[in-house]
């Protein structure tokens, strides 16, 4: 038997053992029941993961869940969206909820490359495989200061790639947290936030942790259509109900 038979099935015995030794020096444990996780397992163990609160049937165009078996929510049947899909593989809540938040408020970054690793298995490949830039809902200089990263950023760059993880924005204007708003003020809030820095494609992806009342995301399509993009899709991590 030659070398090159030999090839395939070494690599394979020194990936394992990497894995395996990996695994023991630094052992991981469930997000939501602290259980061991075994190589194979990313942030949740066997038994957590089949109750995570995936967004079986969102609607295409918006990303909320849909009721019924309508091919779209009743908004997007009725109003013309300036995003026309929106990628929602999970709904914002528990254990989820308390992971972003622990990512994004608790710095722990590592999760960014876990939470990718989840996330590459979930997302649809037309969304994986699209060739346009993936663009993060940009963070005000203030606030990228205090928090000390761009969560969105990072974890675009982790799931797509640095070649595709790309800004095309600045945030002149200092604007208030949205949380805690209502879904007029936080559209009133965000007004004219965003600018351009450089001309974008003409199709593009938005990139944000959490889709709440999409006031963000829709002030940084607006803008985008404004400098000529025709088409803008969004992906989240997840999507409230
Ligand atoms: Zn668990
Ligand atoms: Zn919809």
């Amino acid at each position: 038997m030659t070398f090159g038979t030999w090839g395939p099935a070494l690599s394979y015995l020194f990936k394992n053992l990497a894995q395996k030794t990996a695994h023991i020096l630094c052992p991981r444990y469930c997000f939501a029941c602290g259980r061991l996780l075994r190589p194979e397992e990313t942030l949740f163990c066997r038994p957590c993961s089949s109750t995570l609160p995936e967004n079986t049937n969102p609607c295409p165009r918006c990303g909320r869940p849909l009721k019924t078996a309508e091919a779209l929510c009743l908004a997007c049947f009725r109003e013309e969206k300036l995003i026309t899909r929106v990628f929602s593989p999970f709904l914002y809540e528990r254990p989820i909820k308390d992971l972003i938040k622990a990512y994004k408020y608790g710095r722990r970054v590592y999760l960014a490359r876990e939470l990718a690793r989840l996330l590459k298995r979930l997302y649809p490949e037309e969304l994986l495989l699209a060739q346009s830039p993936v663009c993060p809902v940009p963070l005000h200089r203030r606030r990228l200061w205090t928090r000390g990263f761009n969560q969105s950023h990072l974890l675009a760059r982790e799931i797509f790639g640095r070649r595709r993880g790309k800004n095309f924005f600045t945030r002149p204007k200092y604007t208030r947290p949205q949380a805690g708003l209502s879904a007029k003020e936080r559209l009133k809030n965000v007004k004219g936030a965003f600018a351009l820095k450089e001309k974008p494609p003409p199709r593009l992806i938005l990139f944000d942790d959490v889709l709440t009342t999409g006031a963000t995301a829709r002030e940084c399509a607006r803008t985008l259509s404004q400098a000529g993009v025709k088409e803008v899709w969004l992906a989240v991590v997840a999507a409230t109900g």
